[in-house]
């Protein structure tokens, strides 16, 4: 299966991802993640990315379709993915699109996740990750067991540059702008699902799971 979570920065699209991508046994691209690791890899691509990235802003379309197209045509991608976090711009979608179709391909599932700007003010502070092994935490409703340490690999939990206040408020603009529009790109498309993301992580992963449920009489 070839699926797509969508939402606001905050709206639990990474915590949603693991438990999808272990559940069905898919990988998890994150456009996040892999500037994430061109960046601590200190590869041209990380440097040009981390300029937009501390700032909030996007990084280039080019790079960034660049940079997926790649991941999606590794072997591992062949019996399905769960993207997060690209597409995020009418652009990126179109790249998308024509990738697929050019690999015979179509995304069964866009989830996107719906979660008051309140709560994600609230998650973004509290959100803690570990750049060792890409866990995250939320010190208000998912702490580690010793402060400040990482429970996988105990490795020191950090507050990420790009969530701090200032930094937020921007990404959020850039959400509200550039990524929204996509909703009804897909909802056009008649592959778009709205789950509640204000729940606890567990009810919705369960209403997430029976969206991917009803797709298994599809194929
Ligand atoms: P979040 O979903 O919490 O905003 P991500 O880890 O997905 O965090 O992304 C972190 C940053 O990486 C973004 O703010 C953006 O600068 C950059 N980024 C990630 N995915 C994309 C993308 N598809 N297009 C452009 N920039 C991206
Ligand atoms: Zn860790």
């Amino acid at each position: 299966m070839r699926l797509l979570i969508m939402g606001a920065p905050g709206a639990g699209k990474g915590t949603q991802a693991k438990l999808i991508t272990e559940k069905y046994n898919i990988p998890h691209i994150s456009s996040g993640d892999i500037f994430r690791q061109e960046i601590k890899d200190n590869t041209k691509d990380g440097q040009l990315a981390n300029k937009y990235i501390i700032k909030g802003q996007l990084v280039p379309d080019e790079l960034t379709i660049s940079v997926i197209s790649k991941r999606l045509q590794k072997e591992d991608c062949n019996h399905g993915f769960l993207l997060d976090g690209f597409p995020r711009t009418i652009k990126q979608a179109h790249a998308l699109d024509q990738l697929l179709a050019k690999l015979d391909l179509k995304l069964d599932l866009v989830i996107n996740l719906n979660v008051s700007k309140d709560l994600i003010i609230k998650r973004l502070s509290g959100r803690r990750v570990c750049l060792k092994c890409g866990a995250t935490y939320n010190l208000n409703t998912n702490p580690p067991k010793k402060e400040g340490i990482c429970d996988r690999c105990g490795d020191t939990i950090i507050l990420r540059d790009d969530d701090k206040e200032e930094t937020v408020k921007m990404r959020l603009d850039v959400y509200e702008n550039q990524t929204k529009p996509l909703i009804k790109y897909y909802s056009d498309q008649k592959i778009l699902v709205h789950v509640d993301g204000n729940l606890n992580f567990r009810d919705t992963f369960k209403e997430v799971v029976k969206f991917i449920g009803d797709l298994d009489g599809k194929h």
